[in-house]
């Protein structure tokens, strides 16, 4: 399944734990397939004691989450959707919704 997602896009969550969270997507890593989006897949990290963190103690961070749980929201289905390509007369590459056909940017 080609995954047509980048940084800053809007996305639905659609398994796991935060299945129907949508979030803003913070960073891609595409070679292993999985995403930080923002407020999704929180996990504790635990620091150790060192001198500037005396008590030690621990951080809330967003683990990344694989891509396949991601869909990008289309505005107009108001919902996470699949995705498909369409090549503009310009040879730019755009992502199009694959229920109405809305135009959701350039990849
Ligand atoms: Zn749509």
């Amino acid at each position: 399944m080609p995954m047509h997602i980048r940084r800053d896009d809007t996305v639905e969550v659609i398994a796991g734990d935060d299945k129907g969270q949508r979030s803003r997507v913070l960073r891609v890593d595409r070679d292993k397939g999985r995403a930080v989006v923002e407020g999704v897949n929180r996990v504790f990290k635990h620091l150790k004691r060192s001198r500037k963190n005396p008590q030690g103690g621990r951080l809330e961070i967003e683990a990344p989450i694989a891509l396949s749980n991601l869909q990008v929201i289309c505005t107009k289905c108001d919902k996470g959707v699949r995705t498909g390509i369409r090549t503009e007369a310009d040879g730019k590459k755009h992502r199009v919704c694959r229920k109405c056909g809305a135009d959701l940017g350039e990849l």
